[in-house]
C-alpha cells in the first residue's frame, strides 16, 4: 500500500449507517500510525451504489468497508474476490490492487474469534440457529463450517433467501435446514429448544433501525444452556441479550466482532498490525457518546 502526498480516503458504504462507530474505530487506528488517511461514512442509496463503488478506482481511495444491505449486491461491481469471501458470497471489505477492486470478508473470522475467545464456545459438533440470511449470516455460517459445527438451521423472514443459503451449505454439511423466522411456528420453536448457539444476524433490536425495542425470539423460549450471540452492537445490551440473560443463558454482544472485523480490514488496507487496544478504546468512547 502506497500513500500519496495528499490525504487518502477510506469509508463505509451502507444504509442506514448514521449510527456506525466504524469511523471512530478506524480513524483512531490510522491516527495511531500518523497516517494521512480519512475514514468517513458514505451513506449510499441502492440506485447509486454502482457509481459510488466506481469512484473508488481513483487514486485517492484506498478501499472501503461495506455493510447492511450491500454485502452481497456489491460483488457485481468488483474485479475479484479472495477465495473465502467467494465461498461466503458476501464482502465487507474492499481493497485496491492498482485500480482493481478486490473483495474480502473479515466478518467470518471476527465472529468465530468472538464466540471462541470471549464466550469460550467450542463450535465442534454443536447445533446452531442463525436468525437472518443476509451477508452477516452468510459470514457466520461459513465461519462455523470451518469449525466443524454439527448442524445449522437458518431462520429468515424471507424463506426463499434462507433456502438459498442452505443450498450453498448442503455440499459441506448434511444437517442443514431452512425455515421462516416466525415466533409462533412450531419448527422455529423446536430449533430454539435444541440449539447450543443462537445468533442474531438481523437488525432487530438495533437502536437506530426499524425495530429498536424488539427481540427476534419469544423470551419464554430461550433455553438456559445456550450461548446467544447478537451481532447488533447498539445498544450493547439489546432486547434479545437482556431476555437471554434473564433466562440464565450466556450472552455475547456485537462489539467484539465489530472490533475484530475492523482490525482485519485495517491490516488488509494498511499492511501493518492493527492497534487493537486503541480501536477498542475509541469504540467504547464512541458508544458512550451515542448514549
Ligand atoms: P443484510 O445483508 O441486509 O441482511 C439483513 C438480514 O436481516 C436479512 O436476513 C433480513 O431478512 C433480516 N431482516 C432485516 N430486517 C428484518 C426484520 N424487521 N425482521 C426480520 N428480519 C429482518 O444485512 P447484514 O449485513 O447481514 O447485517 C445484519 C445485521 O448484522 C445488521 O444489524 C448489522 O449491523 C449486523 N452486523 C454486525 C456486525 C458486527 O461486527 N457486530 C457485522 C456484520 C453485521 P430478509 O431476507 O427477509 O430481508
Amino acid at each position: 500500500m502506497k500513500l500519496s502526498s495528499q490525504t487518502s480516503a477510506l469509508g463505509l458504504f451502507g444504509c442506514p449507517i448514521s449510527h456506525s462507530i466504524s469511523p471512530a474505530i478506524q480513524q483512531a487506528a490510522l491516527d495511531y500510525y500518523d497516517l494521512s488517511v480519512r475514514y468517513s461514512l458514505w451513506p449510499t442509496k441502492s440506485e447509486s451504489l454502482a457509481n459510488e463503488i466506481e469512484k473508488l478506482r481513483s487514486h485517492e481511495y484506498l478501499g472501503a468497508n461495506v455493510t447492511i444491505p450491500y454485502k452481497q449486491t456489491v460483488i457485481t461491481y468488483l474485479d475479484g474476490m479472495d477465495p473465502f469471501s467467494k465461498e461466503i458470497g458476501a464482502v465487507n471489505t474492499i481493497v485496491k490492487n492498482g485500480s482493481k477492486l478486490i473483495g474480502y470478508n473479515t466478518d467470518a473470522d471476527a465472529f468465530i474469534r468472538g464466540i471462541k475467545e470471549l464466550a469460550n464456545f467450542d463450535p465442534i459438533g454443536k447445533d446452531v440457529l442463525i436468525l437472518g440470511a443476509g451477508g452477516a449470516a452468510r459470514a457466520a455460517v461459513f465461519g462455523l463450517l470451518k469449525e466443524q459445527v454439527g448442524s445449522i438451521t437458518v431462520a429468515n423472514r424471507n424463506l426463499k433467501r434462507a433456502n438459498m443459503l442452505v443450498e450453498d451449505l448442503k455440499y459441506r454439511l448434511t444437517k442443514v435446514n431452512a425455515m421462516t423466522l416466525d415466533a409462533q411456528a412450531v419448527d422455529f420453536r423446536e430449533a430454539i429448544a435444541r440449539a447450543d448457539l443462537i445468533v442474531n444476524a438481523t437488525p432487530i433490536g438495533m437502536r437506530f433501525g426499524d425495530f429498536p425495542f424488539h427481540s427476534p425470539l419469544p423470551s419464554e423460549m430461550i433455553p438456559k444452556n445456550v450461548l446467544v450471540s447478537d451481532m447488533v452492537y447498539v445498544p450493547t445490551e439489546t432486547p434479545l441479550l437482556n431476555q437471554a440473560k434473564r433466562a440464565g443463558a450466556k450472552v455475547l454482544g456485537g462489539f467484539p466482532m465489530l472490533i475484530f472485523q475492523g482490525a482485519s480490514a485495517f491490516e488488509l488496507w494498511m499492511e501493518r498490525k492493527a492497534p487493537i487496544d486503541v480501536m477498542i478504546n475509541a469504540g467504547e468512547m464512541a458508544l458512550a457518546e451515542l448514549g
